[in-house]
């Protein structure tokens, strides 16, 4: 598909609120992941481009930016928020041809992203900060100051909800922003450094520069003249990052994904469980860091959710992203592969049931089917690793107690649920469940706006979303005034 109706270039970086040719005019290609063809050539980031973007968003923090008042901030992500909707139709279109996603997800995924400029800028002058009772000649406070320069270093299976969490509630505080998007879909990024350009933020508070991970991404990571650094992706990269910011002690949030369970109690409501159940594991071809890879099933209804779940599996239709079918293709053949490694350790235990690839799944795409297996054996590896794919495990326990410890026997700790009616259970298991976020009787792949999100173990650290976020891209300052 000829991509004729971008209204912004591809093959530049966003620097200082205009659009610039990197330092070596260097191109990578973005491939369209439903039919493995070239998409887009996309501007390469060297680390001289790292150094400018970095130096640009201090600037801006002395700059006409830095003057802006919170109300200012607020209003002005408001209009994005409104520029976004404008062009709803053609992020979604872009989105779904660069990740691969379903077309219907790509939009909800341009809802959230104006939700969250929506969110922040109503919230940007309602963080406060505090006052402190201390001795009586003293008169303390908390001061909330923003943080300086924030570097968003994200992945790419949902570009436009990443970017609102994060870069949305930093600018909210007032922060300058470098965002290295991933090399495999970065389209929406700078389809959103051309909205703050309408829109007339700032110069300098925003600057996009798509490259390598390994080497725009670890430069920036490693920049002295960042204070923040917001990262979302692998376990791996995550622990890089963690490392790279130890050298200037930079502040981390830390993203890492997850192995969510959902807990399916014996008196659980069926009916309203069973979307939940699948729609969390197959959304976005299951590439997404809190989609719920393991179903924990009391023993007495297992035979009954196992026969339903397959039912709705046999349905689940496989196919290119604009034609919008259940699942679009993975990302890149490198995470087809990643993801039929582990299918091949799948042997020992049962497969349930599949969907089915449609004619649109062109040979030359990366797709996968939706995969539902079965095992008692919870230390099974396609029930301990995040394998960012369509492929779900169902776990039987016995009672309260071994669905607790099965929930609790992963390394990561992102998103759970629990489905029961009985209100007791239900906040008994919510606090012992090692998770960031538990639903009750629902389940957010994706999680909420308004809620604060961000994992416990290996799931990360610092939390996004919400107010929270607002928290975590500022610091507090305490004044303590001696008037005695
Ligand atoms: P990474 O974690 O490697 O990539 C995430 C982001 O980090 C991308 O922007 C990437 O850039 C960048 N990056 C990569 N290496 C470095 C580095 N050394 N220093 C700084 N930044 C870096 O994920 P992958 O895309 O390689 O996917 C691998 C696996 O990670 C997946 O199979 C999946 O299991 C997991 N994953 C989890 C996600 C989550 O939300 N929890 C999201 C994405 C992946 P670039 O893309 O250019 O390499």
């Amino acid at each position: 598909m000829s991509l004729d109706f971008l209204w912004f270039p591809t093959n530049k970086i966003f620097i200082s609120g205009s659009w610039e040719s990197t330092a070596h005019s260097q191109t990578m290609n973005l491939v369209n992941p439903s039919n493995g063809k070239v998409l887009a050539p996309i501007a390469k980031s060297s680390v001289e481009d790292v150094n400018t973007a970095v130096l640009v968003a201090n600037q801006a923090l002395n700059g006409h930016w830095g003057e802006q008042t919170a109300l200012q901030r607020g209003r002005l992500l408001n209009k994005m928020a409104n520029t976004v909707e404008k062009y709803a139709d053609r992020l979604a279109v872009i989105e779904a041809l660069d990740v691969g996603k379903p077309l219907s997800q790509a939009k909800k995924d341009v809802v959230a992203l104006a939700r969250y400029l929506e969110f922040y800028g109503a919230a940007a002058d309602k963080i406060h900060g505090v006052t402190i009772p201390y001795q009586n000649d003293f008169t303390v406070f908390g001061l909330r100051e923003r943080l300086g320069v924030t570097a968003h270093i994200i992945p790419w299976n949902y570009p436009m909800q990443i970017i609102g969490r994060s870069i949305c509630a930093s600018l909210a505080m007032g922060n300058a922003c470098v965002l290295k998007p991933s090399e495999d879909a970065c389209l929406t990024a700078l389809a959103f450094g051309e909205i703050a350009r309408e829109c007339g933020l700032s110069d300098g508070a925003l600057n996009i520069i798509p490259g390598i991970g390994q080497e725009t991404g670890q430069y920036l990571a490693t920049h002295k003249n960042v204070h923040h650094i917001s990262f979302t992706g692998s376990v791996t990269t995550g622990r890089l990052i963690q490392k790279f910011a130890s050298t200037n002690v930079t502040p981390t949030t830390l993203e890492l994904g997850g192995k969510s369970p959902q807990i399916v109690f014996s008196d659980a409501n069926l009916d309203k469980a069973l979307p939940f159940l699948v729609n969390a594991g197959i959304q976005n071809s299951g590439q997404t860091c809190s989609a719920s890879s393991r179903i924990l099933v009391h023993r007495p209804i297992l035979h009954e959710v196992l026969e339903r779940m397959a039912k709705s599996y046999k349905a689940l239709k496989v196919g290119s992203a604009l034609e919008d079918y259940d699942l679009g293709p993975v990302i890149s053949q490198k995470q087809k592969d990643i993801i039929s490694n582990y299918e091949d350790k799948g042997t020992n235990i049962e497969l349930v049931a599949q969907g089915f690839l449609t004619e649109s799944a062109e040979t030359t795409g990366f797709y996968k089917n939706a995969k539902l297996f079965h095992t008692s054996d919870y230390k099974h590896i396609l029930a301990q690793e995040e394998i960012f794919g369509p492929i779900q495990i169902v776990i039987p326990f016995e009672d309260e107690a071994e669905a607790i410890a099965i929930a609790n026997a992963t390394d990561y700790g992102l998103v759970a649920s629990v489905w029961t009616e009985n209100g007791s259970r239900q906040m008994r298991v919510a606090k012992k469940v090692k998770a960031g976020q538990v639903f009750i009787n629902n389940y957010g792949a994706g999680g909420g706006i308004e809620l604060p999100f961000g994992g416990m173990g290996k799931s990360g650290h610092g939390r996004e979303k919400g107010f929270e976020a607002l928290y975590g891209f500022s610091q507090l300052k305490t004044i303590a005034n001696f008037h005695g």
